[in-house]
């Protein structure tokens, strides 16, 4: 068994599939110079049933689950394969160094792995992985086998094992059931794992060397509420573990009877409990599991999976569907918030020193005012489908919500010219997740409607602790007094303006800081939407009286290790009324 730190809870017991260990050839063989033509031949032929293969997956997966799939990750390595740079360098390997065409085609991808291996840019890390999926294709042609598909069928669970989640990992989920990730890095906070958790899909990350342990096809057992993975586990084991995901799906069904029942607290506080959501398919989960809104709708995921920029038209038909989706309930659109490990190629890269003090954010889109202008247009469009509110991402100066109402005032000017019905009154807000922000909050309310913290970075910026680095995750958990003590100003300023204030960072959705969050005031929480039935059941059995003395209590500590305790302690408490188990 080994213990691994969990990014997104559940159990799971299911086959491993590696697609990073890339593909297996044999040792290095040298060649007689008279079979090169033949080696280049058969490179050739393995390339062209490769790319066969792969127009018949696309065909597939727009035959069986619509044009609507996203089939831009099958699309890039058919660009790749399509691409002469490696089969160039594949055959001048074959020639130069007499390779077999195996042993050439590894010594390419080894070439790139190497290139690449120093660089930190999540752009590049997924091209090599695609890269590497790529060689694999090919690799089994020249093996003479058949399909290059994971060996799973498509409704059979696979547990991913790979390096580090990254965004286009997660879409393997549309080819087979996605039912676990074992990774060797990551971090709570970062994207892939906060997609992870909006799927219900579990994560088990801070496994070094599991890749060398595993192999596609072995059985896992993961348990990623305490952290366990077990590699080939015996039958003991598996009905264990099996048992465990059923006693879960079993509490999943008895909250989802929740939905219907208010978040109200026994003493009569009411909370709103909101989602946050990529697309259609989470905002009408929240709706089903009786989410009172989408507090943050993250805008990033339409254009991270889109081959090049989604236009006004694309953009309005998805925030429309995510509106529609929603009904009677606000949504709350973020505007683009691309960078750091959500990066497009179409957007023309910025080699940055430090992306995450970068050009990211509000700051891309006074970069892109064109983009901005057509974001902000699809925007005020789709508000007229429903209530919608739009909310500005890494605001770090009141110069930039000054730019971004200029905007607003040109995108209503430019539709009303057009004849183009938009929602003319669409409250505005700031993400409060820079301190700089903070500092300023009184004259950023001055220009706003609303406030959403965005805690996660809030806290890394706070704490000067990178949010993806697991070598500094401790400093990002919600212990620190720094983050209460900032966390108690922000809503205490709203509060004391009449503006309201979400915390829609993962803070939100961990239990642990619910009562304290309560205890300052807050009365919006945003989360993914899997969580609200929890929460709901969280609110109904706590007082918000006692979590206002859990607050204050909170506010006179001093060490990490106090609060800590306290947390753990007051969590507990609750959990005892509840029917939650953790
Ligand atoms: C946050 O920073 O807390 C937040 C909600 O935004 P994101 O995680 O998308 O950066
Ligand atoms: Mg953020």
């Amino acid at each position: 068994m080994r213990l691994g730190r969990p990014l997104a809870p559940g159990v799971a017991v299911a086959r491993a599939y590696c697609p990073d260990q890339g593909p297996v050839h044999g040792p290095a063989r040298q060649l007689d110079p008279t079979k090169t033509p033949d080696q280049i031949r058969r490179f050739e032929s393995a390339c062209a049933a490769a790319a066969q293969e792969l127009d018949a997956r696309i065909a597939h997966t727009v035959a069986q689950l619509g044009q609507q799939n996203d089939t831009t990750i099958l699309h890039t390595h058919r660009q790749m394969l399509a691409d002469p740079t490696l089969a160039d360098k594949v055959k001048l390997a074959i020639r130069d160094h007499g390779l077999d065409a195996g042993t050439a085609l590894q010594h390419v991808l080894e070439g790139y792995e190497s290139q690449f291996a120093k660089i930190r840019d999540e752009y590049l890390k997924q091209r090599v992985a695609d890269l590497r999926c790529v060689v694999g294709f090919v690799l089994r042609h020249l093996q003479g086998r058949q399909s290059s598909a994971p060996p799973f069928g498509p409704d059979e669970p696979v547990i991913l094992v790979t390096h580090e989640v990254l965004p286009s990992h997660l879409l393997l989920s549309q080819h087979f059931r996605l039912a676990g990730i074992l990774t060797e890095v990551g971090a709570e906070t970062g994207h892939a794992a906060i997609l992870a958790r909006s799927l219900g899909i579990p994560v088990l990350a801070g496994l070094p060397g599991i890749l060398d342990e595993v192999r596609t096809g072995d059985m896992i057992a993961l348990d990623a509420h305490e952290g366990q993975v077990h590699i080939n586990p015996d039958f003991e084991v598996q009905t264990t573990y099996r048992r465990l995901q059923q006693a879960e799906a079993e509490r999943r069904d008895r909250l989802a009877g929740n939905r219907d029942q208010e978040p109200v607290t026994v003493d009569g506080t009411r909370v709103e409990l909101l989602a946050n959501v990529n697309g259609a398919d989470d905002a009408a989960l929240a709706s089903q599991v009786g989410a009172g809104g989408v507090g943050l709708y993250r805008t990033e995921y339409l254009f991270l999976t889109h081959p090049g920029m989604p236009d006004e038209e694309e953009q309005l038909a998805t925030y429309r569907a995510v509106v529609e989706a929603a009904p009677g309930r606000t949504v709350t659109i973020r505007a683009l918030d691309l960078g750091v490990d959500k990066s497009v190629s179409y957007l023309g890269r910025h080699d940055e020193p430090n992306p995450a003090l970068g050009v990211r954010g509000t700051r891309l889109l006074s970069a892109s005012p064109e983009l901005a202008q057509t974001q902000l247009r699809a925007i005020l469009r789709a508000g007229r489908y429903g209530r919608v509110s739009l909310l500005l991402p890494m605001v770090s100066a009141l110069e930039e919500v000054r730019w971004a109402k200029g905007m607003l005032d040109d995108a209503r000017l430019s539709l009303r010219r057009q004849g183009e019905p938009f929602a003319e009154d669409m409250p505005l807000g700031v993400m409060v997740e820079v301190p700089a922000a903070v500092a300023c909050l009184d004259d950023l309310l001055e220009e706003v409607d609303f406030v959403s913290i965005g805690t996660n970075d809030l806290i890394q910026y706070l704490m000067a602790a990178d949010r993806t680095n697991p070598q500094v995750a401790h400093l990002c958990e919600p212990s620190n007094p720094a983050i209460w003590r900032v966390l108690h100003r922000i809503i205490g300023v709203c509060i004391g303006r009449g503006k309201p204030v979400t915390v829609c960072g993962e803070l939100a959705g961990q239990p642990q800081s619910f009562l304290p969050l309560l205890g300052l005031g807050l009365r919006r929480f945003s989360m993914s939407p899997a969580l609200v039935p929890l929460f709901k059941d969280l609110v109904r059995h706590s007082n918000a009286l006692e979590a206002r003395a859990v607050a204050e209590r909170l506010m006179r500590m001093k060490t990490a290790g106090e609060i800590r305790d306290c947390l753990a302690e007051e969590t507990d408490r609750l959990m005892l009324h509840s029917c939650i188990k953790f």
